[in-house]
Formats: structure tokens, sequence, C-alpha cells
């Protein structure tokens, strides 16, 4: 252990090094998939995480995980391609997303091999039910059962067998020890990463040849959302102060289905099941705004009917602010054995038997399809419309921290779970390639060590005049306002306008706690510090974009074919840059349009209408 010292205003940190191959930052599902795919191969692999890794985020997921198995309708990776594609509005990568999809069986498999205790159909495979967006025969349904479930609880299932499976392999888990920066060299290679031991006060100094973000997403930036209170963007915030871009970070997922109130989330898979909403009428609206998906539209579209039936008076309870989901026509026996969580949840946060009445559910921010942008290998580019696809050497990124970009403007149920392991697992095989194993690990860089310290001890004693409760709130509730299910220009100025005044209040943060050893108070504003970044990178990119496209739906760009959707102008992803002082730098890069392999014609997918 060696000590030395940035700290002006006490005794010195105690720094402890290590040199690794591989470090990987979180342990959700896409963390501990890289993780065990490194291990694997025998690189000597670290996994930070700030959270034990079976509570990671992942663990409530719910629904499922997408691959076209076959095992209860007929399917293919072109039906799945198509889906996801059509999901994406057109502005995800056609490359990614085909590899996805083709991948996809394989990684299910290998999570059955591995030990996950999928349920059952009557022949023995694997169980699927349908999901929100997927269909048969190239859109055009019925509806695909193609969501492979452990129950209601598949994230739970993944995660636990994930994590035993990376024991087995010798991985290293370094628990609650939150990560403060990446160690980036002088000429822009990332050669490790800096992190806080939370239970002993320690520093840690890793080395490594390859660093590997896996920290989750931001919905936390919003007031009202499905996601862990741990999901703060930490891994985008560490990129944003490395100097790097950040992707379409202005498209951000509502959930149809947050209880009203509390926000944790029911699971489309109750809408899979044969779920339904109604409004004060007792209307089932879906019929009339998607007549041939209904119920199971997409995400962004179920949520902006809601939406408008709220609007037009049409919401349900005292204040009409809300709708009813149905699942009380459905067999209880049936809901016992394959909605036992969602039963449970209704009843704890909304007093609901779900045999008996309906949920009150509200559209609640639930998934960040922006993130860190990455070639479909996961490693991490150091993207402009210059250089639109150089690589920032000795980085990936993975899971919902990054952008390949499979979910483009919006994510369909059940891609996620696919895209961590799908993802988790490229970014091991490509290591695999690009790593030299015959070369030494890289030396400390201490200068750049010495100023992420300096930034953390600044931060540790903050002596301003607000408490990090209190810009937290007020970034939350302004993104709540301001960037919602609906935007407009005035919406979206006036979010700048206010994130960008929180921006200029950080300096002012107060910290009341000054210790090393379980500091919640200092762990809570490093986490707002990298929120922040996500939010203000968000309000401008959607400000700046003038368009409408799946979760980003404009009230001033709604008209036309493609109900305000401008492919000739806007069929780009965002790259955004933050400055220390909070000023936003926005570039664009072209989006992938073409295919890595046969099997479908690129037609298929070729940018038309999105009806459900
Ligand atoms: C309630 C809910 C239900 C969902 N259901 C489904 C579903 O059924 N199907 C589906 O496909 N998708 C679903 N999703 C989406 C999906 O679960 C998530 O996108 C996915 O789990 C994210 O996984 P991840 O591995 O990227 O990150 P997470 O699981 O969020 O893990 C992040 C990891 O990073 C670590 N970390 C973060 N910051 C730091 C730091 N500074 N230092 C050290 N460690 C850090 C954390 O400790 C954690 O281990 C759901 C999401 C929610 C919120």
């Amino acid at each position: 252990m060696a000590t030395s010292s940035p700290e002006k205003n006490g005794k010195a940190y105690e720094y402890v090094d290590h040199a690794y191959d591989v470090v990987v930052v979180g342990a959700g599902g896409a963390g501990l998939r890289a993780t065990l795919g490194m291990a694997e191969q025998g690189f000597k692999t670290a996994c930070i995480t700030k959270v034990f890794p079976t509570r990671s985020h992942t663990v409530a997921a719910q629904g499922g995980i997408a691959a076209s198995l076959q095992n209860m309708t007929p399917d293919s990776w072109q039906w799945h391609l198509y889906d996801t594609v059509k999901g994406s509005d057109w502005l995800g990568d056609v490359d990614a997303m085909q590899y996805m999809v083709m991948e996809a069986p394989k990684a299910v498999y290998e999570l059955e091999h591995y030990g996950v205790p999928f349920s059952r159909n009557e022949e023995g495979k694997i169980y699927q039910r349908p999901f929100g967006g997927h269909m048969q025969n190239f859109g055009d349904g019925p509806p695909v059962q193609r969501t492979c479930a452990a129950a209601d609880r598949t994230g739970h299932a993944i995660l636990h067998t994930l994590y035993g499976q990376s024991l087995r392999n010798n991985a290293e888990f370094f628990i609650e020890f939150f990560a403060l920066d990446l160690i980036m060299s002088d000429d822009g290679v990332c050669t490790g990463v800096v992190a806080w031991n939370l239970d002993d006060g320690t520093i840690h100094r890793f080395s490594a040849k390859m660093v590997v973000l896996a920290t989750g997403g931001y919905g936390r930036t919003y007031f009202s959302a499905t996601s862990a209170h741990t999901c703060t963007g930490d891994g985008a915030g560490m990129i944003a102060r490395a100097g790097l871009p950040l992707q379409d970070m202005e498209f951000v997922q509502f959930h149809p289905t947050g209880i009203y109130g509390a926000g944790c989330l029911i699971t489309e898979g109750a809408r899979g099941e044969g779920g339904y909403l109604t409004n004060s009428e007792g209307e089932r609206f879906m019929e009339r705004y998607a007549p041939s998906a209904k119920d199971l539209a997409s995400r962004d579209v179920v949520s902006r009917c809601m939406t408008m039936e709220i609007r037009e008076g049409r919401g349900v309870g005292k204040n009409r602010d809300h709708i009813f989901l149905h699942l009380d026509h459905l067999d209880p026996a049936i809901l016992a054995e394959r909605l036992p969580g969602i039963s449970e949840s209704a009843k704890i946060f909304a007093g609901v038997d779900v045999t008996r009445e309906p949920i009150p559910v509200l559209p609640t921010v639930h998934y960040n399809m922006g993130g860190i942008p990455t070639n479909y290998w996961g490693e991490v580019l150091n993207a402009d419309s210059e250089n639109p696809e150089r690589v920032a050497p000795g980085l990936m990124a993975v899971g919902e921290a990054g952008c390949a970009s499979v979910h483009g403007a919006n994510r369909l149920g059940s891609n996620s779970l696919i895209d961590l392991v799908v993802f988790g697992r490229a970014a091991a095989i490509r290591a695999g390639q690009v790593i030299d194993r015959e070369s030494p690990i890289p030396a400390l860089n201490t200068a750049a060590c010495d100023k992420i310290m300096e930034r953390f001890d600044r931060i540790r004693h903050a002596d301003g005049s607000k408490p990090t409760a209190v810009l937290r709130d007020k970034m939350q509730r302004a993104m709540q306002e301001d960037a919602a299910v609906f935007r407009t220009q005035e919406t979206l100025e006036q979010g700048c306008q206010r994130i960008s005044a929180i921006w200029g209040e950080l300096p002012d943060v107060k910290v009341t706690d000054r210790s090393m050893i379980w500091n919640s108070d200092l762990v809570e504003t490093l986490e707002l510090h990298n929120l922040m970044a996500c939010a203000i990178t968000t309000v401008y990119g959607a400000e700046a974009r003038k368009e409408s496209r799946g979760a980003h739906a404009r009230e001033d760009y709604a008209e036309g074919p493609f109900a305000g959707r401008d492919d000739e102008n806007w069929r780009k992803h965002t790259l955004s840059w933050v400055s220390e002082a909070g000023e936003v730098k926005l570039d664009y890069r072209p989006v992938h349009q073409d295919l890595i392999a046969d099997g479908i014609d690129i037609k298929k997918i070729a940018p038309k209408a999105r009806v459900y």
C-alpha cells in the first residue's frame, strides 16, 4: 500500500495499486457476461461494482429476453431484425442490430447451459411469451412468442447464474467499490480506472490493458423512474470527463406501465399474457390507435396514447391522471405461475389484488437508448463527423451504458437483456483479438491519478450552501417537466436553461460528511455530477433535434407521412460533449445502413411509416 497526497484537508489518501489484463466496471448482466467471457479466455480479470453484483438493476428485469428460438410460434432472425429496425424508428445501426438478432439464439442457449432456470413449455423447451412490437411476418402479425422468460424474474435468474460462473472462472470481484474516473494517457488511450473502496476508505488504482464500462443507465435524471436509485450514469459521466462523446442521449424511453405513484414497473409481459389498458370510460383505447398490435404496440406508441387519453380528460382516478391495466380477466393460476412478482408488486405498491381489480399505471422513465458510442464489438468510439468510426483504444462499453446502437430511437421490450449478453460476449471475443497477451500491463499514470484525486478531494470537502438532495430534486423535476413523453421547442429550451442553471450551482454544493467510510452523502454527490452530465446532454440534444422519432416525440414536428420523422435531415446519431464549465457541443455521425451477412433483402428494412 502506498500513500501519497493530493489531499489538502487532512491526512493523505491510502492507495492500493493493481494490474490486470481487463477491468470491467459494473456487475449487471452486461458487466458479468463480459467478465465471464474475459476470464474464460484466461485474462486476469477484475470486476468493480458499487453494489453487490446480484443487486445490480438487471435483477429487476421481469419480462424476459428476446431470441428467435421458434419454441412456441414460427419465427426467424429476419423477423426479429425487422421488428428491431422498425422499433428503433430507423435510427439503430443495421450492422449492430443484425449481429444481435443473429447471435441471440446462441447467447440464450449459452445462458441455458450456464444454468439459467428458464420456464418451460409443454415440450420441455424454453418458454417464450409475446412482447410489444415483436411480430410475425415482417410486422404483419400476429404477435410472435419470442421473449424467453424465467417466470417474471428473468433478470434475477440471469444475474445469479452469471455471477456464479464468473467466480468459477476465477474473475476477481471488487464489491462496493465506487469507480471515480478513467485513467487516460496523454494521447487518449485508456490505461485503467481509479476506484474508492466504500468499506474501508482506501483508494484503488487499477492499471489495465482494457477497461470495460458496464455501468448501466441514467434513469435517475428523472423524478419518476422504474430504475434503481443506483442508475446514475456513472460511466457516461466518466466518458464526458475524459473528453469523449456521448451518443443519442435525447432518446429516453417511458414504459407505459409504471405503478401510479410508486413508479415501479409492471412488466410488458403482463400485456403479453393478455393484460389490457382502459380509460375512464372503460374503453380498450389502444384498439383505436394501433388496430393491429393494440396493447402490444411498441412502448413509445403506447405511452403517447395513454398521455393523450389523460390529456383529453379520459384518465382514471380522482384526478383523472392515470390509466388502468387489467389482469383480472386472466386465470389466477396463470397469474401465479407466470407473473408472481408483479402480482406481489401490485399488492405492495398499489394495494391492488390483480385477480380482482385493475392496476393504476402511468408512463414512467424506464430506459436510455443513448449512451457511450461503440461499434458492434463494444469498442468505444472517439467519434465526430469527420472520424465517425474512430476507436478510443483500451476502452469498451456494453449494456445500457453503451450505444451500439441496437435500439436507435426506441427499444423493444426484452431486447435489452439480449443486448447485455450478446455484446458482453462480443466484447470478450474482441478483447481476445486486440489485447496483446505478451505486452506488459501499462504503467500507472500517476499524474492522471493525481488529477482524479484532486477533483475527488474538492467534492469531498465541498462546503457550499446547496445540499446534494436539493440540486438533485431540481434536476429531476426539470427533466420530468421539460423533457417528457411529449416535447416542444418551448419546453426543451426551458429545459436547457434550467439544467444549465443547475450546472452553474454545482460548485456551490454542500457535502456534510467528510469521512471516507460508507459516506453516502459523498457517493450521492459524485453520482449527481454524473447524472448532470447525462441530463445536460439529453436536453441539448433534444432541443437541437427538429423532428419526431421514436421516444423523441415533438408536438411541433408531428406532421407529414412519417408523423414528423425527417429521414432526410435527421437520420443520424447525435454526438455530444460537455465541458467542465457546462458548455455542450453537438455533432453528428451517420447511421450504419449496411448488412453484415446475407439472408435478408435490404429493401425489407428500408424506412417507411411506422404503424402498429
Ligand atoms: C424494472 C426494470 C425491468 C426491466 N425488465 C426488462 C426485461 O424484462 N427485459 C429486458 O430486456 N430489459 C428489461 N429492462 C432493462 C434492462 O433490465 C436493463 O437495461 C439492464 O438490466 C441494464 O443492465 P446493465 O448490465 O447495463 O446495467 P445494470 O444492471 O444497471 O448494472 C450496472 C452495474 O454498474 C455498477 N456501477 C455503476 N456505476 C458504478 C461506479 N461508479 N462504480 C462501480 N460500479 C458501478 C453497478 O454496481 C452495477 O453492477 C428492465 C429495466 C428495469 C428498470
